[in-house]
């Protein structure tokens, strides 16, 4: 049996309503998140204010978010050599982040992540060969290169090395982090990579955040870094950990398989009953034929109750086109789809009938009962 592409899942918008394409390469949607656009106002001031000009500014940040686009596109080629897709990729005011369609392990993640600050190193190599070529004079002093007097083609050097650096720091969730993460997974396998490199990024952020509190005045800028990173390795860690939980499980052995169902002609308050008397939060409609007809969601029920009462049926609140999968599909990809849509629950439908549902917080207590298994029984 082949495997149907869960229907509604093609494109989850992970970035909101807060960014907006601009255009795309290589296939990739470029998009800019509208804090972007804060950055280049108060850039431009601020260039404004030391008497460079406003454009000047502008431009400079412009050809700067250029290599950082360079940078995550270095990503997205290298992950097209291995089968992965990138689904798009967004500008930050820290940064840039190209989001992979699956992360991948091994030696993939690792020369994935290397791709990104290598094109860096790329383009700092090349603006060096030019300004010797064109014999360009050197900044006299680190002020004058960092104060914005020095030559754009300086700067952008020196941004370029700062880039690829920095994002090789070992932290998640900074190329650094994976690489470590990577690096690690070939000889100490998975799960402990995974917990060392998180602990590593955690450490690191702590690190970040003394740095930006002493010696005084606070440095906004690397408390932002630390905060970020700090979140950034435990969320990833939490990630990893699912992963590699499940690795090699199916949906099956996720789905939850005694709940209570709904007809489509049932009532609302029938629903409300068994919202009532059970765990449950939402409901599969099944019709008569025992077929998936829908999916009515707890919201959806209860914005019902008080706008339609108790006797409207179900049919027409209930949504019609619920996330669905097959009772093989892998685990990676049902977690994957969890975490685009981390509200409504995944059903489990084999040949139109519905064989399970997976929520978000039985594939918690899943991940929970494999890793115990697993460190009661490291053989298997
Ligand atoms: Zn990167």
């Amino acid at each position: 049996m082949s495997e149907p592409t869960p229907r509604r899942a093609k494109a989850p918008p992970p970035t909101g309503g807060w960014s907006v394409r601009v255009g795309s390469a290589l296939g990739v949607p470029i998009r800019i998140h509208f804090t972007f656009v804060l950055l280049l106002l108060w850039f431009g001031a601020v260039s404004a204010s030391q008497g460079e000009g406003f454009l000047g500014g502008v431009v400079f940040l412009l050809l700067l978010f250029g290599c950082v686009v360079l940078h995550e596109l270095g990503h997205a080629t290298m992950a097209r050599a291995f089968d992965v897709e990138t689904r798009e990729i967004v500008l930050y005011p820290i940064g840039g982040v190209a989001r992979l369609d699956r992360i991948p392990s091994g030696k993939a993640e690792l020369l994935i992540a290397l791709a990104g600050p290598a094109v860096n190193l790329v383009l700092a190599g090349a603006l060096f060969l030019y300004l010797i070529f064109r014999q360009v004079r050197a900044p006299g002093s680190a002020e004058e290169l960092f104060g914005g007097g020095a030559p754009v083609v300086w700067q952008l050097l020196m941004a370029n090395l700062i880039l690829a650096f920095f994002n090789l720091i070992p932290a998640f969730p900074m190329d650094g982090g994976r690489v470590l993460r990577a690096t690690l997974s070939l000889f100490l396998g998975e799960d402990r990579a995974t917990d060392i490199a998180a602990t590593v990024g955690q450490g690191m952020a702590i690190l970040f955040a003394v740095l930006a509190l002493f010696p005084p005045p606070v440095k906004p800028v690397l408390l932002l870094i630390a905060i970020f990173v700090f979140l950034g390795a435990g969320q990833e860690a939490a990630f990893q950990r699912g992963r590699s939980a499940v690795r090699g499980l199916t949906a099956a052995a996720a789905m939850v398989t005694r709940f209570e169902t709904l007809r489509p002609d049932d009532s609302l308050g029938r629903a409300a009953e068994l919202l009532l008397s059970t765990h449950q939060h939402d409901f599969p409609v099944l019709d008569a034929w025992g077929r998936v007809a829908g999916l009515l969601h707890r919201s959806a029920l209860l914005a019902g109750l008080a706008g339609e009462g108790r006797d409207h049926p179900v049919l027409e609140l209930m949504d019609r086109e619920p996330l669905a999968v097959a009772p093989g599909t892998s685990l990676e990809e049902v977690l994957r789809l969890l975490q685009a849509r981390p509200l409504g629950p995944i059903l489990v439908v084999d040949d139109g009938r519905l064989a399970g549902m997976i929520t978000f917080e039985n594939f918690g207590e899943l991940i929970e009962v494999s890793r115990r298994l697993r460190q009661g029984n490291p053989a298997t």
